[in-house]
């Protein structure tokens, strides 16, 4: 996927990322309040969820995690775009869940684009549930961490509905801002793929320095 835009197109999305920097304080709040009843601290564990093959479905989250790149200098763009590299080809040869790679973005265990992250990374970890208007009510477990620090407590209820609701609000009006129409699935690894202009195929020695890109 090339979603390659100009400067001047990322400056006009500026409102929309304002819009989304609300909805995911309201996504931190939610979770803060419920980890906070469980009295579950997310630290240091050794199942961490950087290492997930999450995908990721909206276009706004790419746009806001490649504005938060175009902050970072470029040597440190530089180190993303190796990492980047380094956990496609890993994904590329192992297709099993099991098996882990850990995002180009977590450097010793922090997000260098922690204020950038996507939703699943805010969400993540804590029991949930959604309520669809056909299908019902689905619960969603918490994470491995969790389920050791936690299970047996009552379930706090944590329902993300209205907040996916928010989120695909704002995606439908910022599609209709730029026009694309392409479906989004994609890791945070090729999202950065994408954001340096790399085909999921381009060998490591072969890359140009990053600020000529
Ligand atoms: S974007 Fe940040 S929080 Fe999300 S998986 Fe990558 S390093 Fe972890």
């Amino acid at each position: 996927m090339d979603l390659n835009v100009r400067p001047e197109q990322m400056m006009s999305y500026a409102p929309y990322f304002d819009r989304l920097a609300v909805v995911f304080r309201k996504m931190d709040a939610c979770y803060d309040t419920a980890a906070t009843e469980y009295g579950f601290a997310c630290s240091g564990c050794q199942d961490s969820c950087c290492q997930t093959r999450f995908y990721h479905h909206t276009l706004i989250e790419y746009f806001y995690v490649k504005s938060g790149l175009d902050c970072l200098s470029p040597p440190d763009r530089q180190i993303i775009q190796s990492r980047a590299l380094e956990a496609n080809a890993y994904w590329r040869n192992h297709r099993e869940p099991s098996l882990a790679a850990m995002c180009p973005l977590n450097e010793a265990g922090r997000c260098r684009l922690y204020l950038y992250r996507p939703m699943i990374c805010r969400l993540h970890g804590i029991p949930h549930e959604l309520n669809h208007p056909v299908k019902g009510r689905a619960l969603g477990p918490g994470c491995h961490e969790f389920e050791k620090q936690c299970s047996g407590k009552a379930y706090f209820p944590f329902d993300r509905t209205p907040l996916y609701r928010e989120l695909a609000e704002l995606e439908k009006t910022f599609r209709q801002k730029t026009g694309i129409v392409t479906k989004m699935k994609m890791t945070v690894a090729e999202m950065l793929m994408d954001c340096f202009k790399l085909p999921a195929t381009t060998k490591k020695m072969m890359l140009p320095p990053i600020d000529i890109l």
